[in-house]
């Protein structure tokens, strides 16, 4: 993989938007480090300056157009050069198109495209002019999955089990910008867990826009169900996934989750929308009735679990009935947490085309009022685990406080707790260990360590 231009030369890659993004980043860094280049930590010191983009997040253009331009005035590094490579779905979208915009691009590479990014940065570097190299071709049958990938926590590892959607819901851009479903071959993601296992991962998370529906272009139809309970036999002590589509969560999958102990008791179900009819408008395939009976099914198999969400407020056409339906829902679901978003329009999409009289500010009160039922529920969810013990996997020390260790449970709470006396932080980081909770906030729990890691 060592590329004669690359070796020595210094990179630096920033990421914009979802788990899919941050695994994508692992595996251009894993890369680059093949080829020999060095990662550091800011631009101002990087030959190689790489945004990973992201087109679902709000403001997304917005920050990579500010982020990426601002490198005009940066000084050049100690090498005289710097290439500045643009991935990820913005650049999927807006292909060679992202120089109109940002000056400074001098490579685009597409979502299949990831492992030519070596041979797009050599031509860059070779040229003496400021060209643009451009690679967005989609190519169905690769996805880049072999690569070689830098993770950024050793004891934690994203496992992609396959790329693309085929669900079209109405706001999103995801099916336009990573194609159509892919399913990766089962024994290849089973043994990709074991070696993960072996290099001693504690944690892993099965990524895929819909996780759900994985295997159903794959020779054989494996199942999901299936997929779970064999990562489950790899010794993983903790396996998550994401994301899950409520429509293809099916009682098999229920069963797995249930029957697979290192399956975590936390499951992120995005409903978007209490309101049948919005969810049609929105092409979610499903109705607020299913929805809550899903969530039924859930909490009487899996005791305990905790179950958090995203929720869009303002979609076209919402009335404040359908609103009090999203709140009336959220209520009876009793998440434990919900990421919420006001409406925006992603250019490209059919819910782009749909006018909606609803003034901003009848917007920005409904979102208020979400927000306030979603903290009031996320601090009684964190109540349960006041005076008891948590697990916790040890993530680093607190950006505030390097004498406090930070972490997340099962429950994917974060969990803070002060370094115990005679011991170093290092000693404990990626390990698990266990909590006694004696103050539990909103949006975490602390306490005090118990006993030995493990
Ligand atoms: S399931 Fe819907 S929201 Fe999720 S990636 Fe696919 S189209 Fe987008």
């Amino acid at each position: 993989m060592a590329s004669s231009q690359l070796v020595g030369k210094t990179y630096c890659v920033k990421t914009f938007g979802c788990q899919m993004n941050l695994h994508d980043s692992e595996r251009v860094s894993g890369l680059l480090d093949a080829c020999g280049c060095n990662e550091v930590a800011t631009f101002e010191e990087a030959d190689i300056a790489v945004f990973m983009t992201c087109c679902v997040r709000e403001n997304a253009d917005q920050r990579l157009y500010g982020q990426a331009s601002a490198l005009v005035s940066m000084q050049a590094p100690p090498s005289g050069k710097r290439v500045v490579a643009i991935g990820g779905c913005i650049a999927q979208r807006d292909g060679a198109r992202l120089k109109e915009q940002i000056p400074t691009c001098d490579v685009v590479f597409g979502t299949s495209a990831l492992d030519k990014l070596p041979a797009l940065l050599e031509e860059a570097f070779d040229s003496s002019s400021r060209r643009i190299f451009v690679d967005t071709e989609e190519d169905p049958a690769s996805f880049s999955t072999d690569l070689p990938t830098h993770r950024a926590q050793p004891f934690h590892a994203w496992v992609p089990i396959m790329y693309g959607c085929n669900n079209f819901c109405t706001y999103c851009i995801v099916p336009y910008v990573r194609g159509r479903e892919r399913g990766r071959v089962f024994e290849t993601i089973v043994s990709e867990c074991e070696r993960l296992v072996n290099d001693g991962v504690r944690e892993i998370c099965l990524l895929g826009q819909n996780v759900n529906s994985y295997g159903r272009d794959l020779y054989g139809k494996p199942r999901f169900a299936e997929l779970i309970r064999a990562v489950g036999e790899t010794g993983v002590d903790r396996l998550r996934f994401t994301s899950s589509n409520p429509k293809d969560l099916n009682d098999d999958v229920i069963a797995a989750m249930a029957e697979t102990p290192a399956v975590t008791p936390h499951l992120h179900l995005a409903v978007q929308s209490g309101s049948s009819r919005i969810l049609k408008a929105m092409n979610r395939s499903y109705t607020r009735e299913q929805y809550l009976d899903l969530v039924g099914r859930l909490y009487d198999a899996i005791p305990g679990l905790a179950l958090t969400t995203d929720i869009i407020v303002g979609f076209p056409g919402e009335t404040e009935e359908d609103f009090l339906e999203t709140l009336s829902l959220v209520e009876e679901a009793r998440f434990a947490g919900a990421f919420t978003f006001i409406y925006s329009k992603r250019p490209g999409t059919p819910a782009a085309r749909i006018v909606d009289p609803t003034p901003a500010e009848t917007i920005e009160n409904r979102f208020d009022r979400l927000a306030r039922l979603v903290e009031k529920q996320s601090w009684e969810a964190n109540q349960i685990d006041l005076g008891t013990s948590v697990e916790v996997l040890v993530e680093s020390t607190s950006k505030r406080n390097s004498g406090v260790l930070v972490g997340h449970s099962a429950k994917n709470q974060t969990v803070h707790f002060p370094v115990p006396e005679g011991r170093m932080p290092d000693d404990l980081i990626g390990k698990f260990c266990t909590v006694d909770v004696d103050l539990a906030r909103t949006w975490y729990l602390s306490g005090t360590m118990a006993g030995e890691p493990r």
